[in-house]
Formats: structure tokens, sequence, C-alpha cells
């Protein structure tokens, strides 16, 4: 029976609300933080379990509570990311919805462990329904004493409030959260200062993912060991997975880490395989911003390793032959689907949530979505696929945040593994045109076309 962490008790009718989530042991880690143990030694815990952070980038929690500037004397804040945007991901917004105690309990006992008497929800303004549910979620938790002055008479006092963003992509990045949390613009800011050193109003902040708070009680209650026992190396504890695609059964799964992915895919207790058993595709793992897979990187690594769920795993190969967990929003397409509408379609939703601070990102992202256009539309011209390729190389690693970052990979991704398909829609604009396209031609065909023809 696989570990449940964060569906440890998704099946219980009513645990949405306050009355059922406290009588199956609800607020327990916030009593035992409160009443036994140190800031510090909730700080020990999570450094212990050796969780890391949720929401993409993988960062060691523990690691980076530690880092919050105490020294200074100024107030501390725990901001939790509820910004959830990238693409094929809804993980974070399943959680609020179905257990939002699970969030607020987590994020009492965070705020504890890091001295902050006032923290922040910040929630994208698309989820404003979740909003909603948060806000009284909340009002419960202020009305049964687990937030206010002198919580459980430990001295310990906390405000947590709910902020809803305006609904930019860029917010998710921690710096333009807290911009936007500030009243201001959505710009993430340049680093040095870290948000440990001057986060929000200035002050020490921890930003922390959805998935990582709601994760805290669980350690809490049974210790870092216990948590760090499950999983695989450095990827510890459980992963929500948010399948979406041609598969049989999409939706979120809480899944060990260190588990196949092959098991994972094809096994009926998760996704159950493709759907009406057409040939898969690619894969995209980890949200929009990761690189796109083809069939034989998706269950073994380039070594010929089983790829597991776990972030070294999936990384196996570098940029391009490896990908990344990154979120968890893991997207399954099938033999009809076209890399280079997908790929146009990518660049296209990051060109428009570009902030345009940086020269690389604002230009380049609107450059690949233009280029895909055409090619997409049967107007490419031969040179535009190393022109594509140059484009995202000069963005990757030039930029103040990683929209960049994120931006360029899917393009390089998409271009190594599937570039006959970008070379067909530039030499058979006719077809592309017409949309006689070669998703409905096998792909030995186009490969054959291809590979017939000259490279001029
Ligand atoms: Fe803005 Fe893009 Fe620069 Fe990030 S990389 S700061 S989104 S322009």
């Amino acid at each position: 029976m696989a570990t449940k962490i964060l569906f440890e008790k998704l099946d219980i009718p009513g645990i949405e609300t306050y009355e059922v989530y406290r009588k199956n042991g609800g607020y327990t880690s916030v009593e035992k933080a409160l009443k036994t143990m140190s800031p510090d030694e909730v700080t020990e815990q999570v450094k212990l379990s050796g969780i890391r952070g949720r929401g993409g980038a993988g960062f060691p929690m523990g690691m980076k509570w530690s880092f919050i500037d105490k020294a200074s004397g100024k107030p501390r804040h725990l901001v939790v990311n509820a910004d959830e945007s990238e693409p094929g991901t809804y993980k974070d917004r399943f959680l609020m919805h179905h257990i939002p105690h699970l969030l607020i309990e987590g994020a009492i006992v965070a705020s504890y462990a890091l001295g902050a008497n006032l923290s922040y929800i910040y929630i994208r303004g698309e989820y404003m329904w979740i909003y909603k549910i948060l806000e009284k979620a909340l009002a419960e938790a202020y009305d049964n004493g687990w937030l206010g002055k002198n919580i459980l008479g430990s001295g310990f006092d906390l405000d947590l409030h709910v902020h809803c963003g305006a609904g930019a992509y860029v917010c998710g990045e921690e710096t333009a959260l807290l911009e936007s949390l500030e009243g201001k613009r959505g710009n993430p800011r340049m680093k040095p200062p870290f948000p440990a050193v001057s986060g929000v109003w200035a002050e020490p902040t921890v930003v922390n993912n959805v998935e990582s708070i709601s994760s805290v009680s669980w350690i809490v209650n049974h210790g870092g060991e216990a948590y760090a026992n499950v999983g695989i190396g450095k990827s510890t504890g459980t992963k929500l997975i948010c399948a979406s695609g041609h598969i049989k059964n999409p939706g979120v799964y809480e899944v060990e880490m260190g588990m196949p992915v092959e098991e994972f895919f094809y096994s009926d207790e998760y996704l159950g395989g493709m759907i009406d058993d057409r040939p898969l595709k690619a894969v995209i793992p980890g949200g929009a911003s990761m690189q796109i897979l083809p069939t034989q990187y998706i269950f073994k690594t380039a070594n010929g390793d089983p790829r597991l769920m776990s972030y070294e795993s999936w990384a196996d190969g570098g940029k391009l032959t490896g990908s990344g967990l990154g979120s968890g929003g893991f997207m399954v397409f099938n033999d009809t689907v076209c890399i280079v509408r997908n790929t146009w379609n990518i660049s296209r939703f990051f060109h428009h949530e570009s902030c345009g601070q940086c020269t690389p990102c604002r230009e380049g992202t609107g450059w690949m979505e233009k280029i895909l256009y055409r090619i997409e539309n049967g107007l490419g011209r031969e040179e535009d696929i190393n022109i594509l390729y140059d484009i995202q190389s000069q963005i990757e690693g030039n930029t103040i945040c990683p929209l960049g970052d994120a931006a360029s990979w899917p393009v390089a991704a998409a271009i190594h593994h599937f570039r006959e398909e970008f070379e067909y829609h530039v030499r058979f604009p006719e077809k592309v045109k017409n949309k006689d396209h070669f998703r409905n031609e096998p792909m030995d065909k186009v490969r054959h076309l291809i590979n017939s023809m000259a490279v001029s």
C-alpha cells in the first residue's frame, strides 16, 4: 500500500469542513509544535525530512527556512505561494479545494518555526472560488483559537491573510509575487537580496508552495525521519502529480518518490495507459516549462535505466534527453498531436506572460511565437528552425527570472526531438496549409518523406 501523506484523509466524507477535519486529527501538529517544541526544533524536523519545495524548483525547504534573517530583529513573514499558473498543473487547487485546513495548519506551524506573526496566502486571481473557501476556513481557524493572539496559551500570535492576485503567471515567481502582494505591478526583483533577508515590506520572508506547506503537519506529527524514509535518495516523501492529456485516468495522484514512471503510466490504479490504446508520442512531465520527451526517454533514461518519479531521475540526461519533475504537471500526447502546434501554443503563452523587463525575454519570446506561427501555418522558411534554436539559446540564462528559461527549454527540446516535424512543415507547406497534415500520416512515412529530401 503506497504511503499517503497529503491524501491521508482525503476520502473521509466532509473533510473539507472544520468539524470533520478536527475530529480526524486536524490541528494536532499545531498543538504538538506550540506546546512541546521550540521553533528551531520544528525547523530541524523539516530539515531532517529532506522535503524539497514542491512549486517546481525543488530547493530543500528546511534549508530555506534556516536562511531567514533572525539577527536583524525585523518582523518575519511566511508567504504561501498559491499562484499555481503553470499550464498542466492543478494540484494546489485540488488540495485547497478539498482539504483547506491542511494548508492553514501547515502555515501556522511554519510561521511558528520562522517566528512570523503576520503571514499570507497569495492566491491567483482565477481561483476566486478557492479564495472564498480559504476565507471561510480561516474564519473557522480564528473562531476556534488556532489563529490570533496567544494561540493555545503559548504566547505565539499569528495573523494569516489570504490575498488575491490579478492573474499573472509571472507572479508565481517569488519576488514578483511579493511585489504584487505589496500592491505593485508583479515584476520580478533582481536578486540578491533574497527574500529571506528582504522580502515582503523589505522584511525577512520565506515563500513556500501550497503542497510544501501542506506537508508540514505530517512531518511534525510523524517526525522528519519518518518522512525521509519515504521516497528515494534526495527525493524524499511523496509528490502530487496532476495528469492530463490522452490517458485513461486523468487526475491528481499522490505518488511515492521513486515510483517507476512506467508503473505510474500503465497501472489501472494510476493513469491506466493511453486512451483508445493509441500510440504514445510524447510526455511533458512537469508543466509546460519543462522539456518535452519522446517515447524512448519517457520510461527509460538515456543510459537505459528505468525512469523514476524523482527530481534526479527526470533530470537524468541533462537539458535535452532529460527533463524535470517541475510542478508535477504531467501532460501526455498521442500520435495525433502536432508538436509544432503544441510548441507554438506554449510559446504564445510565455510571450503573453513575459513582464517585459529583460530584452531577451521580452523580444525573444515574441520572435519565437511569430516564427512558430508561420511554420505551423505553412509559411516557414528552411532557416527558421535554426533561427528558433538560436533565439532560445540566447534567452536561456540571460534574464532576471526563470520565465526566460521556461520559455526557451520547450522550444529547444521540441526541435531536438522532433526536428523532422518542423522540417515537414517547412518543406510541405501546401499540405500544412490545406490541413492535409502529417498528423494523419504515420510517423515512419513522415520520416521517410523528410529523409528522402536533400537538405538545402
Ligand atoms: Fe520579466 Fe521575462 Fe525578465 Fe522574468 S525573464 S523578469 S518575465 S522579462
